[in-house]
């Protein structure tokens, strides 16, 4: 699709009239004029959830079109195969309304609504967030550690040296709280809005499987597209690796935070030791994963996305890279005299990744996944 043919028909503007309901936004009411359309053509019934989903509609409420966005998942099939993309003057272009409008919905859904505006300028925010707490924790390690701030410190216990336990615990357990109780709220708005029922185990199973293959990220089978028409699948390895290494980093974590509290053993642990190898595994996953997701962002037709979105999209990436490189710095060189150094900049990173967490990309999985919970509930009640 060349680039004037782009421009001409993304100015055009929504239809209205008798049955098309009045919308929040313009790309709600775009999204509507699409799904009018497909509904009525249905060719694209086959290669994601989305399409079922909307011909269980005759009319599309804000929440109807919340959710389909979130279902979602970009692979550009759909744009690909449309006889009514551009420059056809229907002008269907429905991966890139989508991700303009799934960036919407979750800035519509954030809370406190007062920082909902931190979506539109994520890159900004996420900067100094990184800036700030790298800087916060550089210096006040720095001044509280002395002098042995640039000695080595090794053996059990050295990580506490620099940090004691009980500041790491009450510091890092207040800022994933936070951030993770200000999601829970946002997804809990996004879930009335869209109707979703009472939870089952199967649905949230399924939905599960559905997440973690990206089952609807194949374009009905082939592959995702992102260069152009031919599919690649590129971007899904990438992302498997993304995802799957960001769980491993968690579980090793997790398990440290266990051996640690409940039976006495304390960081470092030898590089044999399951802590080590989970985080080093997950931490290759976190370092590979987010470079080829950037580079296959560099490389996508610019008419499947939404540019408005691409820097939240970077950061984000950029901030699961510093997550990783900084951790990986703290291992291979935690024997030496800049451990200390390392480890506060890694912990002003984690402490920007947690506070950042409700307000930015990292939000896609949560409310994809509800959304795939809902096509659940919706398939199964028909
Ligand atoms: S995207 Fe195009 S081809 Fe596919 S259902 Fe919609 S109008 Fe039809
Ligand atoms: S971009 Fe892919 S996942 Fe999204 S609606 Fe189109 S075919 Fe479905």
């Amino acid at each position: 699709m060349s680039a004037e043919s782009s421009e001409t028909w993304t100015a055009r503007q929504p239809v209205s009239g008798p049955g098309v309901l009045d919308h929040a936004t313009a790309s709600l009411a775009e999204a509507d004029r699409l799904m009018t359309i497909c509904n009525a053509c249905r060719y694209c019934e086959g290669l994601c959830a989305v399409f079922p989903a909307m011909e269980r509609r005759r009319v599309f409420t804000d929440g109807d079109l919340d959710f389909l966005a979130n279902l979602c998942h970009n692979c550009g099939a759909c744009l690909y195969d449309c006889q009514y993309a551009p420059p056809h003057e229907f002008a269907v272009t429905v991966p890139a309304n989508l991700a303009e409008l799934r960036a919407e919905t979750w800035a519509r859904y954030a809370w406190p609504a007062q920082l909902a505006a931190a979506f539109a300028r994520n890159a900004l925010v996420t900067t100094l967030a990184i800036v700030v707490a790298v800087a916060a924790f550089v210096t006040a390690i720095g001044v509280s550690m002395g002098s042995s701030f640039l000695e080595v410190h090794t053996g059990p216990g050295a990580f506490y040296d620099v940090v004691p336990h009980a500041v790491i615990v009450l510091v890092f357990i207040a800022a994933l709280g936070y951030g993770l109780a200000a999601l829970s709220i946002s997804l809990r708005r996004y879930w009335r809005a869209i109707g979703g029922g009472a939870l089952r185990w199967r649905d949230l199973a399924g939905a599960g499987r559905s997440a973690s293959t990206l089952e609807y990220l194949d374009g009905g089978g082939v592959g995702c597209m992102n260069t152009d028409e031919r599919p690649t699948d590129t971007r899904r390895r990438y992302h498997h690796l993304t995802y799957y290494g960001f769980a491993l980093c968690l579980a090793s974590t997790t398990l440290a935070a266990v051996l640690d509290t409940g039976f006495g053993s304390e960081a470092p642990y030898a590089w044999y030791h399951p802590v080590v190898v989970l985080g080093a595994a997950g931490g290759f996953g976190l370092i590979v994963g987010p470079i080829g997701l950037l580079a296959a962002k560099h490389n996508r037709d610019p008419d499947l996305s939404d540019a408005a979105s691409r820097p939240m999209e970077l950061s984000f990436l950029v901030l699961l890279l510093l997550l990783a490189v900084t951790g990986f710095g703290v291992l291979v060189l935690r024997a030496t005299a800049a451990m200390p150094l390392l480890l506060a900049v890694h912990l002003g990173v984690v402490f920007a990744f947690f506070v950042t967490i409700p307000y930015g990309k990292f939000v896609h999985g949560f409310y994809r996944y509800l959304a795939l919970v809902r096509d659940r509930q919706e398939r199964t009640a028909t």
